[in-house]
């Protein structure tokens, strides 16, 4: 796969949580837009699939301090500790960070081109137009709680 594929420029954009408590800056730059349908990014989004735009981490500027929670070996989450909101994805160990799609303000372009854990994909999403593919990181260790 192109390594470049599915990656394009966003204008830069401002976004925030659902009270306002918790806030960001994005610099104008490349961005990779995917959906991810596996058990933990239903949990932590609280919805079917997570949305979200990759971008490099030292673009983003927080104002307010997101709360984390250390969802598996892989990765943590990050979210506004006043309103609940999801925030972001982030992959330990990388430059990446993965801005939810719900906390950007609808004029900056959002159409994913992959999409991620298929395996967890609910059936009636079946239909997707977009290239899909198992969840890649099989030896995640999960932190969530034990009820899936
Ligand atoms: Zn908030």
């Amino acid at each position: 796969m192109d390594p470049t594929e599915g990656w394009h420029d966003t204008p830069a954009f401002s976004g925030s949580c659902q009270c306002g408590a918790l806030r960001y800056d994005v610099t104008a730059g490349p961005a990779f837009a995917s959906i991810c349908h596996c058990r933990m990014c239903q949990r932590a989004t609280g919805s079917p699939f997570a949305a979200l735009l990759k971008v490099a981490s030292a673009r983003v500027s927080w104002h307010g301090m997101p709360a984390v929670f250390d969802s598996s070996s892989l990765a943590e989450r990050g979210f506004c500790a006043a309103c609940g909101t999801p925030m972001f994805y982030r992959q330990k160990g990388t430059e990446w960070i993965k801005i939810t799609s719900g906390s950007m303000p609808p004029e900056v372009p959002f159409r994913p081109t992959q999409q991620w854990g298929i395996e967890g994909r609910h059936d009636w999403l079946a239909g997707l137009a977009i290239p899909g593919a198992e969840t890649v990181e099989r030896d995640v260790i999960s932190h969530q709680g034990a009820f899936n």
